[in-house]
């Protein structure tokens, strides 16, 4: 008995494929290999290739809704494993942009975001007087700086600030 063959949705793999960075997707074959390469391939419910597996099968709001896409730190590790070219830190990219064009952010990634925008960087309330006398202890600077120019800037740029 033969296998079954996935027909991919055209829509969301021509919508995908139509923005930059996403040109290459209909190459995978969902093998896998790239997850066995990706240092945060267990961090969300679905791994690389699982999010691969269902932009082909057409799986549009479980894929814009997952966090491996956030995940990502660009690393291009499996992008040097991928037998088929997928250039996969772009295809997460180009995924991104979508969920953010629908407002559809996971909210951790929404809270990091606010937390920058609004404190300079991520570790303000983690930074205790306990880590600055470790650092000093070690060496280290204990006045660990925020960059409020390039928060500014960033903001004027990106954002509506009412300002
Ligand atoms: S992106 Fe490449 S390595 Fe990953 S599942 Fe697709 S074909 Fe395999
Ligand atoms: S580029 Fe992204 S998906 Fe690829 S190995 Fe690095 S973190 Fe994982």
């Amino acid at each position: 008995m033969g296998r079954t063959r996935l027909t991919p949705s055209s829509s969301f793999i021509q919508e995908l494929t139509s923005m930059p960075g996403g040109e290459l997707i209909e190459k995978c074959v969902a093998c896998g290999v790239c997850t066995a390469s990706c240092a945060v391939a267990s961090g969300s419910q679905y791994n690389p290739r699982q999010v691969m597996q269902k932009i082909l099968v057409g799986a549009r709001e479980r894929v814009l809704e997952s966090e491996q896409p956030w995940l990502c730190k660009t690393c291009h590790l499996c992008e040097d494993t991928c037998q088929y070219g997928v250039k996969l830190a772009d295809v997460f990219k180009v995924v991104r942009k979508l969920a953010i064009r629908e407002g559809i952010v996971p909210i951790a990634f929404q809270q990091a975001a606010q937390t920058i925008l609004t404190d300079g960087w991520l570790m303000k309330e983690a930074y205790s007087d306990f880590i600055a006398d470790e650092r000093k202890e070690l060496g280290l600077s204990s006045r660990l700086s925020q960059n409020k120019r390039y928060t500014r800037d960033v903001k004027s740029k990106y954002f509506d600030t009412g300002g």
